[in-house]
């Protein structure tokens, strides 16, 4: 227990230890752009607060002034695991020619030494061998898959429109080609449960992913689940059953090994509580509550041995 919070701690601000480097990530964000699927919690342009996708000259300037920051904060660039990071939509499902150029920029920038390794994420149904063949000619090395839920009535009642099944198929070809992969579970979809996400934790553990993210569900506005929230067809779970459901969670991907690198939703513009386009509740470091509800649960545990030993 006491790895699982020192790591933890150690995760929060991004930069993480995987292989005993550092790794600081430097988000592009890729919005809905190509996405023909409509999620009911969904909308990436609220939640990447970017209406339009990055434009290659801007990935650049992002690039340079992300590396600026790393360098200044980490003398010694060698400790440092540069990625970058192709976030926000389903890439994958874009325009082929359009998924080139982003990942042509990303190739070159690791060919130079700027960055050291490319990652993407896109949906679990979005990945096959011409796929995997494209990402291996732009030598990235990590694909993180939406798999949301390892229930197929939540994934079902959530319109993702692909199964479980999808998930375990997507990992078998990642891993097959070498890559390394990433799962993203949400929590508190229509029809989830505490026993329903516990278990997809543990399914998601199975598949042994090198990195894993939870994101508690946050009602957005303009979004099929604000509409069900509004005439009662969705009731948004209350903070605390979230936090012990995700705490079981964190627990479980954490000791298979996997590195839990953010729980959820980062804050933005858009996304805060006082924000107009935040209908449920949310709270900037949930990550925090999760981690302080493990300690307590450590401290509990101690005290109670030692009362028993004396
Ligand atoms: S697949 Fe991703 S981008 Fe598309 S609607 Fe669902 S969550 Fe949004």
């Amino acid at each position: 227990m006491k790895n699982i919070i020192t790591k933890s701690i150690i995760t929060k601000d991004i930069a993480i230890r995987n292989n005993g480097n550092r790794v600081a990530i430097i988000p592009i964000f890729v919005p809905h752009a190509g996405c023909p699927h409509d999620c009911v919690f969904c909308n990436q342009r609220r939640i990447t607060a970017h209406s339009e996708a990055s434009t290659l000259e801007e990935i650049h300037k992002i690039v340079d002034r992300n590396l600026t920051t790393i360098h200044a904060k980490n003398h010694a660039k060698e400790d440092i695991h540069t990625e970058i990071a192709f976030f926000g939509g389903s890439f994958t499902a874009i325009d082929v020619a359009e998924q080139e150029q982003y990942l042509g920029i990303a190739k070159e920038l690791k060919a130079v030494g700027k960055i050291d390794g490319i990652r993407i994420s896109t949906r679990p149904d979005c990945i096959d061998d011409v796929v995997i063949a494209r990402l291996k000619s732009y030598d990235v090395d990590l694909v993180e898959l939406g798999a949301q839920s390892f229930d197929d009535d939540v994934l079902i009642a959530s319109n993702r429109g692909h199964s479980t099944s999808d998930v375990a198929c997507a990992m078998k070809r990642l891993k097959a080609a070498g890559f390394q992969t990433g799962l993203q579970l949400m929590v508190g979809l229509p029809g989830d449960t505490k026993a329903k996400s516990i278990e997809s934790a543990r399914r998601a553990a199975a598949l042994s992913p090198d990195v894993a993210r939870i994101y508690p569900v946050v009602v957005l506005k303009d979004t099929a689940l604000a509409d069900q929230m509004c005439d009662g067809r969705y009731i948004p779970w209350a903070e605390l059953e979230m936090v012990d459901t995700v705490k079981e969670m964190y627990k479980i991907l954490t000791e298979s090994g996997a590195n839990v690198i953010r729980v959820g939703l980062k804050s933005t513009d858009n996304i805060r509580n006082d924000s107009e386009s935040v209908l449920s509740d949310y709270h900037p470091a949930f990550f925090e509550l999760v981690l302080s509800e493990i300690a307590l649960e450590t401290m509990i545990r101690v005290f109670d041995a030692q009362n028993r030993d004396e």
